[in-house]
């Protein structure tokens, strides 16, 4: 039996049954983890997680994820484990704490199989800028598609059925749009849900702990796992957290689902429009009410250059410690400002740097109003229309992307069109104010998979996994696995 192409669920009851044991489980992960030709690994935490197999607390059987392989996202601190955030600048870099998810994850019998690869530290939404190059999806064994980004190890670990969940992050779409190109369900719970102690800083007003699994049972199952106060995060709620299995399979009936028709609108692939359609339909053949929206087309277009502002401009502080002292590679120098001029230019990427002029030009005196007050007025107006929208109606849902994953040489795009603006980038307006948001698959185009993304009401995960759940039987498309 291919036991890693099984659900935590199924996995689950092999284990406590004694038909396979942890060790045996872990080991199975190990070996798919080292024949991995995707690219997804920064470090397989081999050791560790055979150290971890053999003694795990038998009295603690009875949860659901114990014994159960995963990878975490390489920009969760995980100590006496090199993390390096796929970035050359913390090379050698082994944190001396723990992030709370991998706490919480460990403690609950989970085995960490891998640190995986991203977008360097987290910025991107390719698969192609980690320092070890091209993650690939294990869709395409052409190897010429994305499987996106930042999360891009996290999806690809999950989706070749290595692990059955994945840990990403997720501050414009970096968990959702991985998993619409992988057929798989990623998850941004809302912000504060899920304690970010120990996640390397990108935008903190925007950053959010996501996972990918391969159906919503099993994302309903992470999130349990997950969800709740940490006093570690002053950013972390209070709000009382659910059992998120009990609402999956409830009934939809008489739930409202909201449809922006301008972002809709800028979707042209009329195969990702079929398939959205076909749910629409059956949900409200099942009796959802589906309500057609709309959203000022130049709000809608300004959601991507209010993120690149705001997000850029909060990085430019949080990576600003990445200065060549306190961590990783150094360019020896006699002077301090030259030693850490010299170290970020060697050091870290070009598309980072860019990033950071962006962030650094936006707060210059001279042009903070202009620039970064601007994308704040923009965020602000943003989430004004999407909570007014959230008032009559329990959900936003649209495709998760305009297409199937695209090419990995996609220099073709018109970055100014509705297409790239809108339709591609449009789901960091969830991060602008915190919602849950969630990618499921939808269809299958080119043996390529299409995402469908339900927006929910903050700390109304339950009903978004409702929904999802609804949208999973209908489609069929739940625990996908390319074949081999
Ligand atoms: N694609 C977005 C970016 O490049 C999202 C990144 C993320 O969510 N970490 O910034």
């Amino acid at each position: 039996m291919d036991y890693l192409s099984l659900s935590i669920s199924e996995l689950h009851s092999l284990l406590v049954k004694g038909e396979i044991s942890p060790l045996e489980l872990t080991k199975l992960a190990i070996k798919k983890a080292k024949e991995d030709n995707n690219n997804a690994f920064e470090y397989i935490c081999e050791e560790e997680a055979i150290k971890q197999a053999s003694s795990l607390d038998e009295s603690k059987k009875n949860n659901l994820l114990w014994g159960i392989p995963f990878v975490l996202k390489d920009n969760f601190s995980t100590k006496d484990i090199p993390t390096t955030a796929s970035s050359d600048i913390l090379k050698g870099y082994v944190p001396v704490f723990s992030s709370e998810v991998y706490l919480r994850l460990i403690n609950q019998g989970a085995i960490l199989i891998g640190k995986v690869a991203l977008d360097e530290l987290a910025m991107g939404g390719s698969g192609t800028n980690g320092h070890l190059g091209v993650t690939y999806n294990p869709w395409d064994k052409t190897h010429t598609r994305r499987i996106g980004g930042s999360s891009s190890g996290s999806a690809a670990a999950c989706a070749a059925g290595i692990v059955p969940f994945a840990i990403g992050s997720d501050t414009g779409d970096s968990a959702r749009k991985p998993a619409s190109y992988a057929g798989l369900v990623g998850f941004k719970p809302t912000w504060g849900r899920i304690s970010r102690y120990g996640l390397f800083p990108f935008a903190c007003s925007l950053d959010h702990v996501g996972f990918f699994s391969r159906n919503v049972f099993d994302s309903a199952l992470v999130l349990n796992a997950l969800a709740g106060h940490d006093k570690k995060d002053m950013t972390s709620s209070s709000e009382p957290v659910s059992d998120y299995t009990q609402f999956v399979g409830k009934d939809v009936k008489g739930l409202k689902v909201a449809v922006i028709e301008e972002i809709y609108d800028s979707i042209k692939d009329q195969d990702v429009r079929k398939y959205f359609e076909l749910t629409l339909k059956k949900l409200e053949e099942k009796g959802v009410i589906i309500n057609r929206v709309h959203m000022d087309k130049n709000l809608c277009r300004a959601i991507h250059a209010a993120y690149i502002v705001l997000s850029n401009v909060e990085a430019t502080s949080n990576i600003a410690c990445y200065d060549g002292v306190k961590y990783g590679p150094r360019v020896n120098e006699d002077d301090y400002q030259k030693m850490v001029f010299e170290t970020r230019t060697k050091y870290l990427s070009y598309l980072v740097k860019k990033r950071l002029i962006i962030g650094g030009y936006s707060l210059l005196k001279e042009n903070k109003e202009e620039v970064f007050i601007k994308a704040q007025k923009c965020r602000h107006l943003v989430v004004n229309v999407i909570n007014n929208i959230l008032k009559d109606n329990d959900f936003i849902y649209l495709p998760s992307a305009p297409s199937i994953a695209p090419l990995i040489d996609n220099s073709g795009v018109d970055e100014l069109s509705d297409e790239y603006l809108i339709a591609d980038n449009f789901l960091s307006f969830a991060n602008f104010g915190g919602q849950p948001s969630i990618n499921i698959p939808i269809g299958m185009k080119d043996n390529m998979p299409v995402g469908g993304n339900i927006t929910g009401r903050l700390f109304e995960e339950g009903k978004v996994l409702t929904l999802a759940k609804a949208i999973e039987d209908m489609t069929g498309l739940s625990n996908l696995l390319p074949n081999s």
